[in-house]
C-alpha cells in the first residue's frame, strides 16, 4: 500500500497544526511550529498573502488533517469514509473511530514506537503479534478483547521494551497495557474523544467526501 515518503514536518506546516508526527521531537523546540522564522506554510511563495480560503479550500484542509494525522492516502481514506457511511452511529464518529482502530495507531498508544510512522516500521517488519498470530498490515482493524503483543523473540521484544520506557506510558481508557508481559488488549471501542486529532471538524468532511 502507498505511503506519503516526502518530508514529515511540512505537512504539519501545511496545516499550521501540530500533528505530531514525529515522536519525541515534537515536543521539543526543534519542531519548526516552535520556532518564528519556520512557522508558515511550505513552498516558494508561501510568504505571500493568501487569497481567502473558498468552502472547497476549507473543507479538503480538514479531510488532508485527518489523512495526515492517521498516514493514509486518499483511497484507503475513502475505504473508511465508505465504512463509516454504513456505520449505525453518527459518519462522524464512525469514521474516527475506524481510523483509531488502525494496529498502527494502537501500537503508536501502547508506546511500543514512537509515532505512527514507527510503528508502521515495527509492524511491517513483523515484531508484532494480534491474538498470537503475526500480522504485517498497518491498517489492520484492531476488535475487542483483540491481544497485542510483542514477537516472542528476543530481538523484538529487545526492540519493544526500549521504545516502551520505563513502566509504560499512560494509555487511553479503552486500551489495558501490561509493561511486564509487552501486551495489550482491547478493552472497547474507541470514541472520538479518544481521538487525539488536532481540532477537526467531521462534518466539513462528511460535505466533501459525500459530493
Ligand atoms: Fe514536525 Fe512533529 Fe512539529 Fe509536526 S509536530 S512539525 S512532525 S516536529
Amino acid at each position: 500500500m502507498g505511503r506519503y515518503t516526502g518530508p514529515v514536518c511540512r505537512q504539519c506546516r501545511r496545516e499550521g497544526k501540530k500533528l505530531h508526527l514525529k515522536g519525541v521531537r515534537c515536543e521539543t523546540a526543534k519542531c519548526p511550529l516552535e520556532r518564528q522564522w519556520r512557522n508558515f506554510p511550505p513552498g516558494m511563495h508561501s510568504w505571500r498573502r493568501r487569497r481567502k480560503a473558498s468552502s472547497y479550500g476549507i473543507r479538503l484542509r480538514e479531510k488532508q488533517k485527518v489523512k495526515r494525522y492517521y498516514g493514509v492516502l486518499e483511497r484507503q481514506f475513502m475505504v473508511y469514509f465508505r465504512m463509516a457511511e454504513r456505520a449505525r452511529a453518527n459518519t462522524g464518529d464512525a469514521l474516527i473511530t475506524v481510523l483509531e482502530r488502525r494496529l498502527d495507531n494502537v501500537i503508536c498508544k501502547l508506546g511500543f514506537a514512537p509515532s505512527r510512522r514507527a510503528a508502521r516500521q515495527v509492524i511491517g517488519h513483523g515484531h508484532v503479534h494480534v491474538n498470537g498470530r503475526k500480522v504485517d498490515r498497518p491498517g489492520f482493524l484492531v476488535s475487542v478483547g483483540d491481544r497485542i503483543s510483542a514477537r516472542p523473540t528476543e530481538r523484538s521484544q529487545k526492540f519493544v521494551r526500549a521504545n516502551l520506557g520505563e513502566g509504560g506510558p499512560a494509555v487511553q481508557p479503552w486500551l489495558q497495557l501490561d509493561a511486564g508481559q509487552l501486551e495489550g488488549r482491547v478493552l472497547a471501542l474507541p470514541t472520538p474523544e479518544d481521538a487525539q486529532v488536532p481540532a477537526v471538524q467531521t462534518q466539513l468532511i462528511i460535505e466533501m467526501c459525500s459530493r
